[in-house]
């Protein structure tokens, strides 16, 4: 089969050879050359009558009607004689540069198209590089380059030494484990942690995304499970991690009946059939990463599959300053850099982020030729991280900058005077990412479960801005609209899965936009007359929070008015200094009391 392909690729080269040596073949011999000295011998003689010139080269005519060709090495003086002989000279356009190649170019292009063409019709059985599986020999990530996930580890370390010695383990006729399932949202560490139990054991390390099984070809994802399989029992003993696994685990025979569902079926049956098929005396363990532990198909949690199961959740203060210090290690900090402080303002940063937070920072500070990193530079890292990178360059007339600046000072001003909402940390009118201002809250805690006063008090505060607006420039602007969908998004979630409203009880509505689990759960669950009724509701909580902002904002409309002039004059403002605008003790006193929702 080989062969044939080898044989294809020379055919066309050959072919496209032959076709251009034809096209220069073609020019250059219809016409018998001439040298250029005779040629303007011939015009002072009189005896050309007709040139036609295309770039340098000109095709002659004399008075004899015989025709031959030559070039002039400079165009201006050739011109200037044949003008005063007034010969007729026609011009054509000048030959594109790559018109000899254009053919060849387009032949070059079918090939390479057919070539991937025959080879993906082969399955991908030629395309080596795709399902070479090689394993990280020596993996250097330990246990201790993942920190603050203590109880994360503690279950993976029988599952180090099963890798070191699993005689140990089945000599009393225990059962190795098999599967170990990693499940948290992005970036908490979930790969680190997969690395450092084949560093810690010190055995290969394979790697694979779930979505490198997924293919458009039906058993090209089984036959790479069966091949990985192959090649780990080689290596054992070893780990093969799989990442996102949802992509190929997706539970089977759900109503998204997209193509590629066979395809994947076909591969999830594979690597359900190698796990049951290994023996205990290889030692492979598999370690799977998701963050959507709820589309797996049920099969692959079954004991003797991934029936170890450890949750990643993103760090708690404690630990978040554990990643800092791991992250931190070496970078220059200046003294006065306390991780503790930093971790306290990072509320709900995964791992990755807190990495992150940390390389920006020495990146800002080496930017400004300093000698140490200091806690600026991990505030504004933070900043820039939390919303978008400033953009300096754009032009915003005084008007819009005002527009902003009350805007900011509304969602502010609400926040402040709500006791449920999170502080504000910072408020800032120059322009980051695609908003044009952020009012920027910081909970003082870590958060894992809301009430119905802070989220009420959260819409309230994403109204503060639009009704800010409304009521110093009685207009409204488009710069509310994200504001307007995040606050829509919380009271839709109040009344149809917390259960929140009243009226409709403490009961689940799943709504369409909750389809991902599949079809069957995303078919409504209720009447339209109660789809009516959760409308109903969720107009309820804007309208009501809404009034009750317009109320708090018409109130105190000269600590707006204040706010907002500090803003246009700093552009920023951070939570002490709006303490002091807004003279906290004081504000305390009118620390309303959220309406009630009937
Ligand atoms: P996931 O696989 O969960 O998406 P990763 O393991 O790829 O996350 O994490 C990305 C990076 O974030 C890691 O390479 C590491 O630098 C950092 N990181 C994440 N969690 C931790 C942690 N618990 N301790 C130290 N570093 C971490
Ligand atoms: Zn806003």
């Amino acid at each position: 089969m080989k062969n044939s392909f080898r044989n294809i690729l020379i055919a066309l080269v050959v072919l496209v050879v032959l076709a251009v040596a034809a096209s220069f073949w073609k020019a250059e011999k219809k016409l018998p050359n001439l040298d250029y000295s005779t040629f303007v011998a011939q015009i002072a003689d009189d005896e050309i009558t007709k040139v036609t010139m295309q770039d340098g080269k000109i095709e002659a005519t004399d008075k004899f009607g015989r025709q031959f060709i030559t070039y002039a090495p400079d165009i201006k003086t050739i011109l200037d004689r044949l003008e005063e002989k007034n010969i007729s000279i026609t011009t054509r356009a000048p030959i594109p540069m790559s018109s000899p190649l254009a053919p060849l170019f387009f032949l070059m292009i079918m090939g390479v198209w057919m070539y991937l063409m025959m080879k993906q019709k082969k399955g991908g059985t030629l395309d080596k590089k795709k399902t070479e599986i090689t394993p990280e020999k020596s993996i250097d990530v330990t246990f201790d380059d993942v920190a603050g996930i203590p109880e994360a580890k503690e279950e993976l370390v029988e599952i180090v030494e099963c890798l070191r010695d699993a005689t140990k383990f089945t000599k009393l006729g225990g059962r190795i484990p098999k599967g170990v399932l990693l499940q948290g949202p992005p970036g908490t560490g979930k790969t680190l942690l997969g690395k450092a139990i084949a560093g810690e054991a010190g055995v290969p390390f394979f790697y694979m995304s779930g979505s490198d099984f997924v293919e458009m070809f039906v058993g090209v994802g089984a036959s790479r499970v069966r091949k990985l399989f192959e090649k780990a029992k080689k290596n054992a003993p070893c780990i093969i991690f799989i990442d996102e696994i949802d992509a190929m685990g997706r539970s089977r025979g759900g109503a998204q009946a997209q193509g590629g569902q066979d395809e994947r079926e076909q591969t999830l049956n594979a690597l359900l059939v190698e796990m049951d098929g290994f023996k205990s005396d290889k030692t492979v363990i598999l370690v799977a990463a998701t963050n959507r532990p709820d589309v797996l198909d049920p099969a692959l949690l079954r004991p003797g599959r991934f029936d170890r199961q450890v949750t990643i959740l993103p760090p708690d203060v404690k630990g978040r300053e554990k990643i800092l210090q791991v992250h931190g290690e070496n970078l220059k900090l200046c003294h006065d850099v306390d991780l503790k402080i930093v971790a306290k303002s990072t509320p709900g940063f995964t791992g990755a982020e807190l990495a992150n937070l940390m390389n920006e920072s020495a990146l800002l500070a080496a930017r400004q030729n300093k000698d140490c990193i200091s806690l600026d530079d991990f505030e504004n890292a933070k900043d820039k991280i939390l919303m978008g990178a400033e953009r300096k360059g754009m032009v915003i007339s005084y008007e819009e900058k005002q527009v902003t600046a009350y805007h900011e000072a509304g969602h502010a001003l609400i926040a402040e005077i709500l006791p449920d909402a999170d502080p504000v940390h910072k408020i800032t009118i120059i322009p980051r990412g695609r908003a044009m201002g952020v009012t920027m809250q910081v909970p003082l805690d870590d958060r894992h479960s809301y009430t119905r006063e802070y989220l009420l008090a959260r819409v309230m505060t994403l109204l503060g801005g639009r009704t800010a607006e409304e009521i110093i420039f009685n207009q409204l602007t488009t710069g509310a609209s994200n504001d307007l969908q995040t606050a829509t998004e919380i009271a839709t979630k109040m009344v149809c899965e917390w259960g929140m409203s009243e009226r409709l009880g403490p009961r689940a509505y799943v709504t369409s936009d909750q389809g991902f689990l599949g079809g069957d759960s995303a078919k409504r669950s209720y009447s339209a007359q109660t789809a009516q009724t959760i409308d109903a509701e969720i107009n309820k909580i804007i309208e009501d929070c809404y009034q009750q902002t317009m109320i708090l904002l018409d109130g105190k409309i000269g600590y707006l008015h204040k706010l907002a002039e500090v803003l246009l004059e700093n552009e920023t403002i951070d939570a002490e200094e709006v303490n002091i605008i807004l003279k906290c003790k004081e504000i305390g006193k009118f620390n309303e009391k959220i309406m009630r929702l009937k």
